[in-house]
């Protein structure tokens, strides 16, 4: 039997999941148990860069367990585990340090997102207070460092970089260590990840070159998965812009959710007014939920303006409603007995962990240091 090839994703602890998150990873996670060796990590180190609760962390983590559980994941068949749990990812990032150029990590395309919204933010705080710091022009179109713009066009603002936290830049390097600990060589990324994956293998490459041949070079496993819109029709699904439908909602309050929230095409002002489905987010939530005929009632009925935008949300939060009840029932029985998911976690640190240990203690022996700490 050919050995499966070792796969490895996460999440951050943002809580209970929302449907943009099941459908654009959770449901390929399960289909992938049976293909590949899967480890499934809540990647909590990654969601401490930005300020947060920290009385709310465990519950965060918990819930997004307990939805990977109710979303069909199967600890006997995946390892799902919490990657602080496994404090073998920090020491090996730290060493990917060592090998990671300054210059690649604020080529990053995402870095230098994060770094132009911190510092935007930064430059607004202090105009708004009146801080005349050295560090804060006024004018961020004048402060961008144009040596680190790449294919992208991006910029590293120098205004406002000094209160950056390191984290963000840095962010990728301890993302190379949690697919590397592993040895994973499939990772399922969208396209705004693939450069980080193409990091991770230089990473890989510089360190087996410069010590010994200890890592894979991972590939990048694009996905197939929808892009699903927030409620607002305008911006991908996601919970710090409230545009989502969580999982956890009973079916009713996902029916008055949509039904309410859910934006249509702004051409239907009166009944009597046409639209055009083809421009109206409600209609594309049809075509990931609804049958064909429901598709083309939906599209003639809102084209002949022969049914209300209201009937139409209805008819495709019942849709969600029946593709989610699995999800809910499992949730309350895992719920029923929430030691369970501490136990299942706890078990699968042990698997990753016992793992983590023997790539770290060939890093370190490659490194020249013992393998096994004193
Ligand atoms: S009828 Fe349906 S598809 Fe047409 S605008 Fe209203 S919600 Fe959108």
């Amino acid at each position: 039997m050919t050995k499966k090839k070792r796969l490895l994703s996460g999440m951050q602890p943002s809580g209970a999941l929302h449907l943009g998150n099941y459908l654009g990873a959770l449901k390929q996670w399960v289909e992938r148990m049976d293909i590949y060796d899967c480890y499934y990590c809540v990647v909590d180190y990654h969601a401490i860069t930005i300020p947060y609760d920290t009385e709310q962390m465990k519950t965060r983590i918990f819930d997004a367990t307990v939805d990977y559980l109710a979303g069909g994941l199967d600890p006997e068949k995946c390892v799902i585990f919490v990657q602080s749990d496994v404090p073998e990812h920090m020491e090996l990032a730290w060493i990917f340090n060592a090998v990671t150029p300054l210059g690649q990590l604020m080529r990053m395309t995402q870095f230098k997102q994060k770094a132009q919204h911190a510092a935007a933010k930064v430059l607004g705080d202090s105009n708004a207070s009146g801080n005349e710091d050295d560090d804060v022009q006024s004018d961020l179109s004048d402060a961008f460092d144009t040596d680190t713009t790449g294919d992208d066009g991006l910029k590293v603002p120098l205004s406002g970089i000094g209160k950056i936290n390191s984290g963000l830049l840095n962010y990728p390097v301890l993302q190379a260590a949690d697919i590397l600990i592993y040895k994973a060589e499939v990772v399922p990324v969208g396209e705004d990840q693939v450069q980080h994956i193409e990091l991770t293998r230089d990473i890989a490459r510089r360190f087996n070159n410069r010590f010994n041949d200890v890592f894979p070079l991972c590939e990048a496993m694009l996905s197939e998965a929808p892009r699903v819109m927030g409620l607002d029709g305008v911006n991908k699904m996601s919970k710090s812009l409230g545009n989502h439908i969580p999982l956890n909602l009973g079916r009713k309050q996902l029916t008055k959710l949509v039904t309410k929230q859910a934006v249509s095409d702004s051409r239907r002002v009166t009944l009597e007014d046409p639209g055009v489905p083809e421009e109206c987010n409600v209609y594309a939530y049809h075509k990931l939920f609804s049958t064909e005929e429901e598709q083309q009632w939906a599209h003639d009925g809102c084209t002949q303006a022969s049914i209300g935008c209201f009937h139409c949300k209805k008819a495709v939060a019942k849709n969600i409603n029946d593709l989610l009840d699995p999800i809910r029932e499992r949730r309350e029985e895992i719920l029923k007995s929430p030691d369970t998911v501490n136990d299942i976690l706890a078990e699968g640190a042990k698997k990753a962990r016992a793992v983590a240990q023997e790539t770290l203690e060939q890093t370190r022996e490659a490194l020249g240091f013992l393998g096994k700490p004193r």
